[in-house]
């Protein structure tokens, strides 16, 4: 389910709201009419939400606009309360340019906060906060206002200059580790510690304050996610398509009926097929849909699906590593010149890591 929403690209990148960013909104809603609050001091708290949205908008296009220098494309980015994730491609960026592009994001929000530093007078509100919190709380001036956007930028800029990874502080951490060590290693020890940062703010969370608990599981599995893709991307450099793929593979022809390849499926073990005619690949047969076809009396056209990738024999399996795990398809069909020789697909590809693992590791 993709519940995120989708407000446009900028810089050619596809920016999503986070749904936590909808929540954060109801939650402040609820919270504020729960502690006896009027229409204007929710307008004033949505504001405020919405000033964090900016904040990181404007953020990400800091880190955007620096990639598009290094001929980095930003594909995506997602829009979180406490920043924003871009995917840049190609992913392997020079370290050198990597500490630039990371530093880029948390530099809009410095010069924001200290440009409202030096405009309003930071050192009274933030005095009158702290000794009459009621009184700077209860009137909704413009003044507080940009204070609270003093408060948020700076906020943006410490939370995301921790060496937690995926934060900017873990990434710079291991662009800076990347300039010495091999980026499996640099990318290891960076997430490590992004992991143990999580673990301090979940004890933390538990303690004070639910969102951070949310903050320390995001940080923790995107830190084992990217570490685990980096691993294995570098154990498949070099290795080939042809080396891993499935080679007994049953193949339909367009005309057959899908009784056959029902039987097919109950007979053995395979449950994504290939449909061939005269040499030439015509689509791609998806197990959910030949389930939901089963009953009927169609031939594998009509259930097939003719929109279909396919990966060369001799690509290299670190390139295409991230289309078979990201993609929709199931089964891919391996070709050389023209031909089809072969097919990948998750199942087969972790295999092959399994024993490439085994193999490097000698464990
Ligand atoms: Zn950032």
């Amino acid at each position: 389910m993709n519940v995120n929403l989708n407000i446009g690209r900028v810089l050619g990148a596809q920016l999503k709201v986070h749904w936590t960013f909808f929540l954060l909104i109801i939650w402040i809603v609820v919270h504020e009419l729960q502690r006896g609050g009027y229409a204007s001091s929710v307008l004033f708290n949505i504001a405020l939400v919405l000033a964090i949205f900016i904040g990181v908008i404007l953020h990400e296009l800091g880190h955007a606009f620096m990639a598009k220098r290094f001929g980095v494309r930003t594909t995506k980015i997602t829009l979180l309360p406490i920043g924003g994730i871009a995917h840049w491609n190609p992913r392997e960026i020079p370290p050198k340019h990597e500490i630039l592009i990371v530093l880029a994001g948390p530099f809009v929000n410095l010069v924001l906060a200290l440009l409202l530093y030096f405009t309003i007078p930071i050192h009274s509100l933030y005095r009158q906060s702290f000794t009459d919190a009621y009184e700077v709380f209860a009137s909704f001036s413009f003044q507080n206002f940009l204070f609270f956007i003093f408060l948020i930028n700076a906020g943006l800029v410490l939370v995301n200059m921790l060496p937690a990874f995926p934060l900017d502080g873990g990434r710079l951490l291991r662009a800076l580790l990347d300039l010495r060590l091999k980026p499996a290693k640099a990318t290891q020890i960076a997430t490590s510690l992004g992991q143990v940062i999580a673990i301090a703010f979940l004890l933390l969370g538990l303690l004070y304050h639910p969102v951070l608990i949310f903050i320390a599981l995001f940080i923790f599995f995107s830190a084992y996610t990217e570490n685990l893709n980096v691993q294995h991307t570098t154990l498949l450099k070099g290795h080939t398509v042809e080396e891993a793929m499935l080679l007994n593979i049953t193949t339909f022809k367009p005309k057959d009926s899908i009784d056959l390849v029902v039987n097919t499926i109950i007979s053995g073990t395979e449950i994504n097929f290939i449909v061939v005619e005269s040499g030439h690949i015509k689509g791609l047969l998806n197990h959910g849909k030949i389930i939901e076809h089963s009953a009927k009396n169609v031939l594998v056209e009509a259930v097939m699906d003719p929109e279909f990738k396919t990966v060369n024999a001799l690509d290299d399996l670190s390139v295409v590593y991230p289309l078979i795990y990201a993609h929709k398809q199931t089964l891919f069909p391996v070709v050389h010149q023209g031909r089809l020789i072969g097919a990948i697909d998750t199942i087969n590809l972790n295999e092959y890591i399994a024993l490439q693992t085994k193999l490097t590791y000698k464990l």
